[in-house]
């Protein structure tokens, strides 16, 4: 499986392997590694992909972008395991009851509501791209434990997007849902690491430069932007410069 060799979470292998993917597309073979690559003192490199639709490239960016999501949550909680552990310890030693693991709130008690704090932000430029990309990114992630993957695009119920929305890692919105929800505080964008903009020409064509420019604004400094689109036309790659740190490194 050429997935091994692109160095994925055993996670990820196995659920390309469901979906029956023997061997990375073009697109993929060339995105992933360097998406995963990390660049001098900024983590990530920025991409500015130029693929088709039917090339593989939804994966192309969902599974390093994944990767990551899934190596960050090991980290976290082998630290939050070293802590108990730690304060179990101590506990024993001075003779004291065992501290008892914080236990999860229900999330759909409103007392227990809080903004989400996704880590991964994809934006489509049509709800039913936009649904195609979360059904893929839930299919990728469906044995990894901890991930949530949510749609955000209009048309949907607002307490149910809010609702969905509670704990989730992965956010794959169109824009204009995402700052209505950005705007009413159900959303917080400025722990995004990741930013994929997803058919970057399609986007420009349906007049979501600016709001795509506000989101840039709102997300992390010290992102990773990969950039999707079938064409390079100049005002794609103006909006790059306006969105990317380093300006790409042109993968075609
Ligand atoms: P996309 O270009 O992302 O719209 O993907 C087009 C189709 O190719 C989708 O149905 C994917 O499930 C499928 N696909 C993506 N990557 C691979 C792969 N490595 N091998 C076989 N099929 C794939």
């Amino acid at each position: 499986n050429g997935f091994v060799e692109l160095g994925l979470a055993p996670e990820l292998v196995q659920a390309v392997a469901d979906l029956g993917y023997t061997k990375p597309t073009s697109v993929q073979m060339q995105a992933i590694p360097l998406a995963m690559s990390s660049g001098g003192d900024q983590a990530f490199v920025d991409l500015m992909v130029s693929s088709q639709t039917g090339s593989g490239k939804t994966a192309a960016f969902l599974l390093p972008v994944l990767h990551t999501l899934i190596n960050q949550k090991a980290d976290e909680e082998a630290e939050l395991n070293a802590e108990f552990d730690r304060q179990c310890a101590e506990a024993a030693a001075n003779g004291q009851p065992l501290p008892k693991r914080n236990r999860r709130k229900d999330p759909t008690n409103p007392r227990n509501f809080k903004a989400a704090v996704p880590g991964a932000l994809i934006l489509c430029p049509t709800r039913e791209l936009a649904q195609q990309v979360a059904h893929d990114a839930i299919e990728l992630v469906k044995h990894c434990r901890g991930i949530r993957v949510a749609n955000v695009v209009g048309g949907m119920p607002y307490q149910l997007q809010i609702a969905k929305l509670q704990n989730a890692n992965l956010v794959v919105a169109t824009p204009g849902r995402l700052l209505d929800l950005q705007r009413s505080m159900q959303i917080k964008l400025d722990k995004v690491q990741f930013l994929v903009v997803d058919e970057a020409d399609r986007m420009l064509d349906l007049g979501f430069s600016d709001d795509l420019a506000e989101v840039n604004q709102m997300t992390s400094q010290r992102k990773q932007t990969m950039m999707f689109s079938a064409t390079f036309a100049p005002r794609v790659q103006q909006l790059a410069m306006r969105v990317m740190h380093d300006n790409g490194s042109g993968v075609k």
